[in-house]
């Protein structure tokens, strides 16, 4: 068996039996993938499944994703920019933030909420505040979201201190 520079083997003969729903399964990625894969191998197949699932599911894998698409980010101008929050801004959000609400009392105490927390525009995209900046977004609880927006567009004297 011949090794390559990373120490793993070349070639590898996998043999497995598998049952019905499993040909079925693969007979599919093999439709849907045609235009990728045209002559239809089992190895691009099944590599290009695994690249997909590895792509959602292995935390280093979508670690590089997110380096990924925050370089492309800054190729992105605001003006063809939407309001909707890319999901590597909530994941570094939600890193960041700990997730947890980051709304401050004039003490300095953080609010401790942990669930049903939202991703807010700390310059409102009304305003021209950024979707694909994590610089402009945090975690807010519902409470303290709405408190915060009261504040930006007027009704309430409430006092708090951005974070
Ligand atoms: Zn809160």
């Amino acid at each position: 068996m011949s090794l390559n520079n990373s120490g793993v083997p070349d070639r590898i003969v996998f043999s497995f039996t598998g049952d019905g729903s499993l040909l079925r399964k693969l007979e599919r990625a093999r439709a849907v993938l045609w235009r990728k894969c045209p002559a239809g191998r089992l190895e691009d197949i099944l590599a290009e499944v695994l690249d997909a699932f590895l792509d959602k599911r292995d935390p280093s894998c979508r670690l590089e994703k997110i380096r990924r698409l925050k370089r492309q980010s800054g190729r992105i101008t605001a003006s063809t920019e939407t309001r909707r929050i890319p999901q590597w801004v909530k994941d570094e959000v939600w890193r960041r933030d700990n997730g947890q609400c980051v709304f401050k009392t004039p003490d300095g105490a953080r609010c401790p909420e942990r669930s049903g927390l939202e991703f807010d525009h700390r310059i409102p995209w009304a305003l021209g505040g950024r979707s694909h900046d994590p610089g402009n977004i945090r975690l807010l609880c519902r409470v303290h979201n709405q408190i915060y927006a009261r504040r930006m567009f007027g009704g309430s004297a409430e006092k708090a201190r951005p974070p």
